[in-house]
């Protein structure tokens, strides 16, 4: 099959509770609340939206770092949320993460070549000499100095220490790797080595990419295909130049009118979008279509019913009561 991920009615619920001897279940914080996608065999599907929309949680529950509370996630066929202990495990090897903070994500007090080499200890592959080795060869797959094996993370500027990370998350050889907004942190002027470093990796090892960020120009480049995120929905998902070119959502169509366009002539004609009023809170999302307090283009249907995440032709996906 070409699909390598397969997401099935997603939720991943987070209970809050009050009181303080005997603790009682308030609501939930529905952060990721049903979806479905696929990721296709070597493609990058870019995932968007602004902060809180569910997006890390996705790629967490993706990778069983958090268990979902409802749904499937099948990874080349087989259902993660299933299986537990060695099996996980197991498959787990297959999947990485690279994280947004490359300050944050790395420990202080371990070396390069103990970070880098951790996930070969933890999977028994490689310890000891031949763990250095491995390591040294990955920092220079990752265009580092092989000799960077007995330095620290501080010693190393923001772009190195993402690819230390890069390195790492490399190590045990996967298939799949989720970046979460794995540039955000980074200066303008490095951003885009990292960018180019990702797609050469995966031209180089056959990576499969969820690529995560709050910003629809950065997954522009990158990815294949692009999902759009609100409120721990996916709202749309198409080809990436069908869904730059032609935005069916309205909340699609106002985050692209808030990129800026290189052209000045075509940027001075250009009409913003501007939304007006906050994200509503994921413990009580609006009901019919959770956009619809935000949307310049409501009706009436849209605050009582939900519109189905559908086809609207040739794999472009749409949840919008005005698109048929
Ligand atoms: Fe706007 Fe209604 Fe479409 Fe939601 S369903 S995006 S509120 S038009
Ligand atoms: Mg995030």
């Amino acid at each position: 099959s070409d699909v390598l991920l397969d997401v099935q009615g997603l939720k991943m619920y987070f209970p809050i509770t009050e009181g303080i001897v005997i603790q009682r279940h308030v609501g939930d914080v529905k952060a990721v609340d049903n979806i479905s996608f696929t990721v296709r065999r070597g493609e990058t599907l870019g995932l968007v939206g602004e902060s809180g929309c569910g997006k890390s949680t996705t790629g967490r529950a993706i990778l069983q770092l958090y268990r979902p509370t409802a749904g499937h996630v099948y990874f080349d066929g087989v259902d993660l949320t299933e299986l537990k202990g060695e099996e996980l495990r197991r498959m787990r090897r297959r999947m990485q993460m690279i994280f947004q903070d490359p300050y944050a994500s790395l420990n202080p007090r371990m070396t390069v070549g103990d970070i880098v080499g951790e996930p070969l200890e933890v999977h028994g592959i490689a310890k000891g000499k031949a763990k250095l080795d491995r390591v040294a060869e990955l920092l220079e797959v990752v265009g580092l100095n092989p000799y960077f094996v007995t330095r620290y993370p501080h010693e190393f500027s923001g772009g190195q220490r993402q690819r230390i990370g890069i390195a790492r998350a490399l190590a045990v050889n996967p298939d799949f790797i989720v970046c979460d907004e794995p540039i955000s942190a980074l200066d303008v002027s490095i951003q885009a080595q990292v960018i180019n470093l990702l797609e050469d990796l995966q031209a180089q090892f056959g990576l499969t990419y969820l690529f995560i960020a709050h910003d629809l120009s950065v997954v522009r480049h990158i990815s294949d295909r692009v999902a759009v995120m609100y409120l721990g929905k996916i709202v749309e998902l198409a080809d990436r130049n069908e869904l730059y070119e032609n935005p069916l959502h309205p909340y699609t169509q106002a985050l692209l009118s808030a990129v800026p366009i290189p052209d000045p002539e075509i940027e001075a004609k250009r009409k913003r979008i501007i939304l007006t009023g906050d994200v509503p809170s994921p413990v009580n999302p609006p009901n019919g279509c959770r956009f619809h307090t935000r949307c310049p283009v409501v009706i009436d249907i849209c605050k009582e019913v939900e519109p189905e995440f559908k086809d609207a032709g040739g794999g472009h996906y749409v949840a919008c009561h005005l698109v048929h």
